[in-house]
């Protein structure tokens, strides 16, 4: 299967969740441990292995915070 790299603009994100609802694959949360320059958790891979790289959380994100690359 086609995996995917997610990178995250952490500092820009504000938490608004869309990306996580919207990963057809449950790969992404929000990162409990950290917090951002806005002072949110923000989105996170939580499970790299079910990323497929679809690029759908990038096109979703309305602060341009992530960047997928397929493998
Ligand atoms: S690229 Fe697709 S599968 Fe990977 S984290 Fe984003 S929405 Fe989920
Ligand atoms: S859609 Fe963008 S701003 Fe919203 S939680 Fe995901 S990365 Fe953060």
């Amino acid at each position: 299967m086609a995996k995917g790299r997610v990178r995250f603009y952490s500092d820009r994100c504000k938490a608004c969740e869309l990306c996580i609802k919207f990963c057809p694959k449950g790969a992404l949360g929000l990162d409990k441990k950290n917090i951002n320059a806005l002072g949110y958790h923000p989105a996170t891979v939580v499970d790299p292995e079910r990323c497929t790289g679809c690029g759908t959380c990038a096109l979703m994100c309305p602060d341009l915070v992530i960047e997928v690359e397929r493998e």
